[in-house]
């Protein structure tokens, strides 16, 4: 936690980069790097892209971002996971919540942060792993059930990925919200997991101009529940702990509809959620009283799962092309401004 400028405690966000190798298809537009990492930390943004202006733009310690870590087009899926999320898995298995973000760009390496492939699977794959992993390491002393959940939030409107059909319906009792219908489905191990996500992620809203292509304007939520049963002397203990991960809508949009007036609905929507995040990290970061949860889906879902201590990660994907220059400032501002 730190101690804001109002003198409020705010909530302390971990804040993370990760560049992307260049894609072919900006290598054969001829595009050149304009990121460079170092000391895995600082992020240095440069127009220029030859090595003699990097360095004299280091020399003149110009326009760079630090975060708790920035990972290179080198770092593997397993290091992003051990350095960002393991931490939060550890803590679900003791009863708390936790959320990790992939914020960026269409294109920027969300999808493949969060999901990866079968080859190198991604942030949810490991963690469901690790999870089972940690709970077969104690398993002795009590009794684990792992429940999954994935859900989408497009135009405001909450779709189950593991069963898709009527849009689902937001309901707050004592325990929280619940989307209730939502499935539930209980994983015994790590095999099946990466094959459900898969099919689960080809459910997602496709944009119907570019049919087969996967929504920009989508949220995907993967809700994972641990919950540990214990009989002792005759009570029966029950802690829960919640993981949501979440490859969040493309943030390419997100700042010129927020200064312009709302034309399409469409495009208030997806900002909706987008910007109702903002919203809610900025107030959570400054200390604020009153977080403004209620103001889209996607907040309202995570209501439970935001804030407290050290539980919410941000990943920030960046391309290293020049080509996607603004996007990759637009995201590193606002990553800056999560910390
Ligand atoms: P987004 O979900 O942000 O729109 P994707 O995750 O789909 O972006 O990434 C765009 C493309 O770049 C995909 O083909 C993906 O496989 C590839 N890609 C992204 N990040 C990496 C990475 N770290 N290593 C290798 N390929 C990557
Ligand atoms: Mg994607």
């Amino acid at each position: 936690q730190t101690i804001s400028e109002t003198g409020g405690v705010g909530t302390r966000i971990l804040v993370f980069v990760r560049l992307r190798p260049m894609a072919k298809r900006e290598k054969e537009a001829g595009s050149r790097c304009c990121v460079r990492i170092h000391n895995k930390r600082d992020v240095y943004l440069t127009e220029f892209a030859t090595e003699n202006d990097y360095l004299r733009l280091k020399r003149l310690r110009g326009r760079h971002f630090t975060f708790d870590a920035s990972f290179p087009d080198s770092t593997t899926q397993q290091e992003v996971y051990t350095t960002t999320t393991a931490e939060l898995v550890e803590g679900v298995l003791q009863g708390r919540n936790g959320s990790v973000f992939c914020y960026g760009a269409t294109g920027a390496g969300k999808t493949y942060t969060m999901l990866g492939t079968v080859n190198h699977p991604g942030v949810m794959v490991l963690a469901i792993k690790d999870l089972f992993f940690k709970i077969r390491q104690r398993s002795c002393d009590g009794n684990h059930v792992v429940h999954l959940s994935y859900l989408e939030v497009y135009n405001e409107t909450v779709r189950d990925l593991l069963s898709p059909g009527r849009p689902l319906v937001l309901r707050e009792d004592k325990q929280g919200i619940m989307a209730s219908g939502l499935t539930q489905y209980r994983a015994y191990s790590t095999d099946e997991v990466m094959a459900l996500l898969q099919q689960g992620n080809l459910n997602r809203t496709t944009e119907p101009t570019r049919a087969n292509e996967t929504s920009s304007r989508s949220h995907a939520i993967l809700q994972v529940v641990a919950e540990y049963k214990v009989r002792e002397g005759g009570n029966l203990l029950s802690r829960v702990g919640k993981l949501s991960l979440i490859d969040l809508a493309g943030s390419e949009r997100a700042l010129a509809t927020d200064q312009r007036t709302v034309r399409s609905l469409e495009g208030a929507n997806i900002n909706r959620s987008l910007l109702a995040l903002s919203s809610c990290i900025n107030a959570l970061v400054e200390g604020k009283k009153h977080i403004p949860y209620r103001n889209s889906k996607l907040t309202q879902l995570l209501k439970d799962s935001l804030g407290g201590a050290c539980n919410t990660v941000m990943i920030a994907n960046i391309s290293p092309s020049n080509l996607s220059f603004g996007e990759t400032q637009n995201t590193l501002h606002w990553a800056d401004r999560a910390k």
